[in-house]
């Protein structure tokens, strides 16, 4: 039987969760700047022509670390309302109460491991976010 969240496990993760919230909006920030740059010197990479092939390619790498990290945030936005709900740390798909170790490795987790592994299995990845 997992026992529920005492009220200082919940703060700890909530400050986990800010710091976490903080640290990723900043840094997404960052990509987009980073990402209009890239634009504007799209051009002069082309005519330049030897390395633009391999330098396209670490956009795409860019592009999807931005797209996991907008993912995470939305689950960290998620994870901060439960906790002004009240229905952190209680698995979304169960009910069960989430374990103390899961929500330390994984703070944002709406699902206890059995859900969550459930989900992952009976659900093709979501296309469209
Ligand atoms: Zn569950």
């Amino acid at each position: 039987m997992n026992t529920p969240l005492t009220q200082a496990d919940r703060d700890q993760l909530e400050r986990r969760l800010h710091a976490r919230h903080e640290a990723l909006s900043a840094h997404i920030q960052a990509q987009l700047q980073g990402r209009t740059r890239a634009e504007h010197a799209r051009e002069v990479l082309l005519q330049d022509g030897d390395d633009a092939p391999q330098r396209s390619a670490d956009r795409e790498v860019d592009f999807a670390m931005t797209d996991l990290e907008t993912v995470e945030l939305a689950a960290l936005d998620a994870a901060l309302r439960r906790l002004a709900d009240g229905d952190y740390g209680r698995c979304a798909g169960c009910g069960t109460d989430i374990p103390l170790a899961r929500l330390q490795a994984e703070p944002q987790a709406a699902l206890c491991i059995g859900c969550q592994s459930a989900r992952e299995q009976g659900r093709p990845h979501a296309a469209s976010l």
